[in-house]
């Protein structure tokens, strides 16, 4: 099994070159390009944890705070091997854009430790994970930095952390969001990122014509976010997924895949390549199979230039990771006349029922699961529309457009806070 291309350009520069085509469409000012390029605040800390065996092993952590002009800063936390500072920064700023983009009250900020959680016990990690929030809990707070999972990271992860700040500040549900629905958690956050995914991409279907209802679907990755958006695209939009893939290889069924078959597979902790319900592919291969949609919900730069971007076949790319895309890839889809929905519109419904999380903690009221999917509807869809209106107006990708409404919000922010 063939892993996919791993990072190319830095987390930085991608985010750097996206700004500046939209800095230019709406000419922002110099210095609000430096003030917004820069991260408002960075925190890097060593995180000692006792192994099971009785060794120490030191781990790097961050948490970086893009923006907060616009309200709290709001990001996830990932546990990753090849996590470090660029990657988190990169992150950090696209959650900036994120939340201004879906309008909702929060700036931008990305956590991560240096570390390949499979390799640690469910009791290291717990350590690892109570540890590094001791280490960053002087720049959290439900109104300052509010954490949320990502990559290897889950519900559980987001209860240790909420334990272990409450238990130095009293109770403080609204300090992380993503938590488990027993312990303050929003009805359907979970399934949030890949239902706001499945959202914008029946808006893009009805609008230009690419069929959902039996489209053919790939999508890279089967965590969070790929396998929730594979199970409601084949429940509720009767897409035909037909490909998916995890770290170890992919799996691939013309007819479409049997996807509770595969859930309750995967359930079992088994990989999607081991499963009897379609062929085996590589990692690779994914990349080749013909579909109408393909989705790259895993890590950032796996579409580059030398992989994939000009042999990828399908007709809209749906980025469901954050930075899946190197600008360079950019640049050729645009040419192959392959658009693009953008991570931060695509991917954004996780950070919307986040903020409704977050509400409710700080009301102390429950709101309904049809609810929370009703009004994710309603903001995403809104975002969504916003930005094929300005793509069409100036001519530009919708990934511009989406850039240039969140600069636009963010500047404005900032204008008015003054200096
Ligand atoms: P996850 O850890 O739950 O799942 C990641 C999946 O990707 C796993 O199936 C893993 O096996 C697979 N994977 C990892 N490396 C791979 C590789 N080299 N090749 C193929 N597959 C690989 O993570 P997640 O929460 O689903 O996040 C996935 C992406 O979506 C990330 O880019 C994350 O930043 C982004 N995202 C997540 C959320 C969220 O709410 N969880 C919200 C917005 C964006």
């Amino acid at each position: 099994m063939t892993a996919p291309a791993r990072p190319t350009m830095s987390g930085k520069a991608i985010t750097q070159s996206q700004f500046d085509r939209a800095a230019d469409l709406i000419n922002l000012e110099s210095y609000m390009r430096r003030i917004l390029t820069s991260p408002f605040r960075e925190v890097q800390v060593e995180v000692p944890v006792r192994l099971d065996d009785g060794r120490i092993e030191v781990f790097t952590g961050y948490r970086i705070q893009h923006n907060g002009a616009r309200g709290p800063c709001k990001g996830g936390i990932r546990f990753h091997p090849s996590a470090d500072h660029d990657e988190i920064l990169g992150l950090a700023t696209i959650m900036t854009w994120k939340t201004a983009l879906m309008d909702i009250p929060f700036g931008g900020a990305k956590g991560g430790v240096t570390v390949d959680p499979k390799r640690l016990s469910r009791l290291e990690l717990e350590r690892l994970t109570r540890r590094f929030t001791q280490r960053i809990a002087i720049v959290l707070g439900p109104y300052r930095d509010i954490p949320a999972p990502d990559v290897n990271t889950n519900a559980q992860v987001m209860a240790w952390i909420l334990d272990e700040y409450s238990s130095r500040q009293g109770y403080t549900p609204a300090v992380v969001t993503g938590k488990p629905v027993s312990l303050g958690g929003s009805l359907g956050r979970e399934e949030a990122t890949g239902r706001g995914i499945m959202y914008v991409m029946a808006e893009f279907a009805r609008d230009f014509g690419v069929p959902l209802k039996g489209g053919r679907v790939v999508i890279q990755g089967f965590g969070n976010v790929g396998s929730h958006l594979a199970r409601l695209l084949d429940a509720e939009a009767g897409a035909k997924v037909i490909a998916v893939s995890d770290v170890q290889g992919g799996i691939l069924n013309d007819k479409g895949l049997n996807l509770p078959g595969l859930l309750a597979h995967v359930a079992d902790n088994k990989p999607v390549s081991a499963w009897k319900g379609g062929k085996a592919i590589t990692n690779d291969e994914l990349w080749a199979v013909p579909c109408d949609w393909l989705v790259p919900a895993a890590l950032g730069s796996v579409i580059t230039k030398e992989a994939n971007a000009r042999t990828i076949d399908c007709k809209v790319l749906v980025e469901g990771a954050n930075a899946p895309t190197t600008p360079t890839a950019d640049l050729i889809l645009e040419e192959r006349g392959i658009p693009v929905l953008p991570d931060f519109l695509a991917n954004a419904g996780g950070v919307t029922v986040s903020y409704y999380e977050w509400a409710q903690n700080l009301q102390q009221y429950r709101w309904t699961h049809e609810q929370v999917n009703r009004e994710l509807q309603a903001t995403i869809t809104k975002a969504y529309v916003a930005v094929r209106d300005l793509a069409k107006q100036k001519a530009v990708t919708l990934r511009t457009a989406a850039y240039a409404i969140a600069l636009q919000r963010v500047a404005e922010a900032e204008r008015l806070r003054g200096n």
